[in-house]
């Protein structure tokens, strides 16, 4: 039997994609052995999920470069920033520069620039990420998991106490879980590509044309460009007609061709670096779990990626996932985390589902090239002008900061929310909760007796709406109250959420 080096892990984590790269890193920087296989020779080239949305950038940096900066800054660094979001293309762009986060933008950035971070960052830690290794079967039983690997045509048995699977929309270990994924045939195909343009728009463009069609084009770093676009005779097409044109080559001329029927020019396009299309096919697994096997990102929900949200959702999973987990495999995890309110699938199956909604919904708004289409697409955009709450819902959603978990119904309000508090939330690290308390901290945290991994800031911000927080390692607060709690209630929270002992960070 092989395994990672120096033992058996916790965890095997299927797939080095971005999602299992994530999960991997921070199971590891909660203190979890962890291996991810991944079935391709190296490192992914395709550029896929170039949108990164506040919310990403947030969960992102819980990890800390070898510069001390976290890691959604480094990628910060590395891509190109827009203020207005879209909805559906719609005209009327959604405003994320007042949103209250460190990130108040999308960020464009290719997905192999995500990975490659990711990455790094996994080997500066000694994490094994083993190339060429395919998963075939999965089994488990009462204490462990096992999967056969083919590894240059030879057969392994990898073992661990639990497994994500991560592996994408096809996912092996799904299947094998005997987890079912229903959801929608394929119905329109779009092309994606980033090229290099001679005369690029000074702006972003969401072009939509009743006649035509769509056609986005957006920055990415290194002088490129993201296309995105559809005709209409690209829709209502059988899910034979779409696989058709799935499997055929998109070629520079068709591209050329596309965008100048769409849009009346093709922006001196000179070279294509990367292109693909994509289908609007909509699966959301049954279950997030079976057993030892958990699923994350696209092996969880595959959607049309309207809005860039696909590689955001499930890198959040990953985020929700792999603080549990890693209390599971440290011996701290408490009943409500795993199997009750606050378990991963009661958490994060919603958001899957929402997600589906949320991308068939932009999908009907994008692609019905008719009358009726087009006064929908009116309608809506005139809706967000005008009424900023829906304005700020859609931007809530797309940017990933609203989301919130279910809580008790005599919960304080902020239980299931986000932190809003950007210096809290930048104290956040992989596996660590956060009590933070708005004064006269010292004299609680020296009479805390029952468990928990306490970071007492010295002064927080007092932007969290609440005189004190238990927060969770992924930013969504646990416990609050509008009077500083006593040390028998902040004791008997603690014990919902953690078994750990205490030690300050
Ligand atoms: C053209 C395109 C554009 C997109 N644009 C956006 C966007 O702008 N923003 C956004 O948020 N999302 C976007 N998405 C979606 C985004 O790319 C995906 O949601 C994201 O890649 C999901 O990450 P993942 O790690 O879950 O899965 P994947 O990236 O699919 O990674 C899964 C990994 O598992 C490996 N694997 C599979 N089976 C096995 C096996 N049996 N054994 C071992 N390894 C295995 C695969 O080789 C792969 O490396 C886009 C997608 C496409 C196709």
């Amino acid at each position: 039997m092989s395994s990672g080096s120096g033992g058996a892990p916790d965890v095997l984590i299927v797939g080095g994609g971005p999602v299992g790269l994530f999960a991997a890193a921070l199971l590891d920087g909660a203190g979890v052995k962890v291996t991810v296989l991944e079935q391709h020779a190296g490192p992914s080239e395709h550029s896929k999920g170039a949108t990164v949305h506040p919310r990403t950038l947030e969960v992102l940096s819980a990890l800390r470069a070898c510069d001390g900066r976290g890691l959604g800054d480094v990628l910060a660094a590395q891509g190109r920033t827009i203020t207005g979001a879209h909805f559906a293309l719609l005209p009327s762009l959604l405003d994320y520069s007042a949103l209250p986060t460190r990130y108040p933008y999308v960020l464009m950035v290719p997905q192999t620039r995500t990975e490659g971070l990711l990455l790094e960052h996994l080997r500066s830690r000694g994490v094994p990420v083993r190339y060429g290794h395919r998963v075939e079967r999965v089994e488990q039983d009462h204490d462990s998991v096992r999967v056969r690997v083919r590894v240059r045509g030879e057969g392994a048995v990898h073992e661990a106490r639990y497994l994500i699977g991560a592996d994408g929309t096809h996912s092996t270990v799904r299947r094998q879980a005997g987890i079912a994924f229903p959801g929608t045939a394929p119905s329109l195909i779009t092309f994606v590509a980033d090229v290099r343009l001679g005369a690029p728009p000074p702006r972003p463009v969401h072009h939509w044309d009743v006649r035509s069609g769509t056609l986005s084009v957006l920055p990415l770093p290194g002088g490129l460009h993201r296309l995105f676009g559809a005709q209409p005779c690209d829709t209502g097409l059988s899910p034979a007609k779409v696989r058709a044109v799935q499997d055929a080559e998109l070629t520079g001329r068709d591209l050329r061709r596309s965008m100048r029927r769409i849009a009346g020019t093709d922006f001196a396009l000179r070279e294509i670096v990367w292109r693909s299309r994509v289908t609007d096919t909509t699966h959301t697994a049954e279950r997030l779990r079976s057993g030892r096997v958990f699923l994350a990102g696209d092996a969880a929900h595959t959607q049309f990626p309207a809005g860039g949200q696909g590689l955001n959702v499930g890198l959040q999973d990953a985020a929700n996932l792999a603080w549990k987990l890693a209390a599971e495999c440290n011996g701290i995890a408490p009943p409500n985390i795993l199997a009750e309110q606050a378990s991963y699938h009661e958490e994060r199956h919603p958001v899957a589902q929402a997600l589906a909604h949320n991308t068939l919904a932009q999908s009907a708004l994008m692609y019905t090239f008719s009358p009726a289409g087009a006064a929908l697409r009116g309608l809506m955009s005139d809706l967000i002008t005008q009424e900023e709450s829906a304005a700020r819902r859609l931007a809530g959603w797309v940017s990933g900061l609203d989301v919130r978990y279910p809580a008790p119904p005599d919960a304080h309000p902020l239980v299931g929310s986000r932190l809003q508090d950007p210096h809290l939330l930048d104290r956040l690290r992989p596996g660590r909760f956060l009590l933070a308390l708005r004064d006269g901290t010292s004299e609680l945290w020296s009479s805390v007796s029952l468990p928990d991994t306490l970071l007492l800031p010295e002064h927080a911000s007092g932007a969290f709406g609440a005189s004190a927080a238990l927060v969770r390692p992924d930013g969504h607060v646990a416990e609050a109250w509008d009077h500083l709690p006593d040390d028998r209630t902040i004791g008997e929270a603690l014990l919902r959420w953690t078994y750990a002992m205490p030690a300050r960070c």
